[in-house]
C-alpha cells in the first residue's frame, strides 16, 4: 500500500518534530506552505507555535480559506488547536483559552489518562491552551484539572499539548488510524 501523505503546516512552529514522528510511523510527511500543496493529501497536522503568527501568515498566503475547504482529517496540537476553534478558523466546535495554565511558569509534563489507552500518555504542555467549552458533537478524550486537553470531533483531533515532543507515538498512530478510516469511507 502507498504510504499516507500527511501534510504538516510549516509556516511556523514545531513542524519538523511532527514530520519526524510521522515518518517513523511509515507515513510520507509533506511540508505545507501554500494552498495548492493541500491537494492530494490524506490528512494534515497543524503544529504548535504561536497562534497569532499562524493566523497572520495563513491569511497572508490564503491558507485560511484553503484550510476551510480542506476535507480530510486534521490533527491540531497546541497553537494548532487554537487556530481550529470557533474564534479562529471555526472548524472545530470548541472554544479554546490561550495560555490557560499561565504563561512561562505553566509549562509542565504530566502522565495523562486518555480514553481508549490502557497506559497513560506522557504529555508536554508549553504555554498551553485548554478547552473552555465544547459543542455537543465533541468527544473529550483527556482532561487536566477538569479541563479538556484532548478531544475529537469527527475528522478533527485536537490536543492542547505536544505529542510530537515525546517518544510516545500513540496519538499520531490514532490520527493515522482516523485518516485510514476516512479513506475507507471515501473509497467505499
Ligand atoms: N501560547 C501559544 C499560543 O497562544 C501556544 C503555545 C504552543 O503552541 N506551544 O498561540
Amino acid at each position: 500500500m502507498e504510504p499516507l501523505r500527511i501534510g504538516v503546516l510549516a509556516v511556523q512552529g514545531n513542524f519538523r518534530e511532527h514530520a519526524h514522528m510521522l515518518r517513523r510511523l511509515g507515513a510520507d510527511p509533506v511540508e505545507i506552505r501554500k494552498p495548492e500543496q493541500l491537494t492530494g493529501l490524506d490528512g494534515l497536522v497543524i503544529p504548535g507555535g504561536e497562534s497569532t503568527t499562524f493566523m497572520r501568515l495563513m491569511q497572508l498566503y490564503g491558507l485560511d480559506d484553503a484550510l476551510r475547504a480542506f476535507d480530510r482529517p486534521v490533527f491540531g496540537t497546541c497553537a494548532g488547536m487554537i487556530v481550529l476553534d470557533r474564534d479562529h478558523l471555526g472548524l472545530v466546535d470548541v472554544s479554546v483559552r490561550r495560555n490557560a495554565f499561565g504563561r512561562q511558569v505553566a509549562s509542565f509534563e504530566t502522565d495523562l489518562a486518555v480514553a481508549g489507552e490502557e497506559e497513560p500518555v506522557r504529555a508536554v504542555f508549553i504555554r498551553a491552551p485548554w478547552v473552555e467549552e465544547v459543542g455537543p458533537g465533541v468527544e473529550v478524550l483527556a482532561e487536566v484539572d477538569g479541563r479538556p486537553v484532548l478531544a475529537r470531533e469527527g475528522r478533527f483531533l485536537v490536543a492542547a499539548f505536544h505529542p510530537e515532543l515525546t517518544d510516545d507515538t500513540r496519538l499520531h498512530e490514532r490520527f493515522l488510524d482516523l485518516v485510514r478510516e476516512e479513506l475507507s469511507v471515501v473509497r467505499a
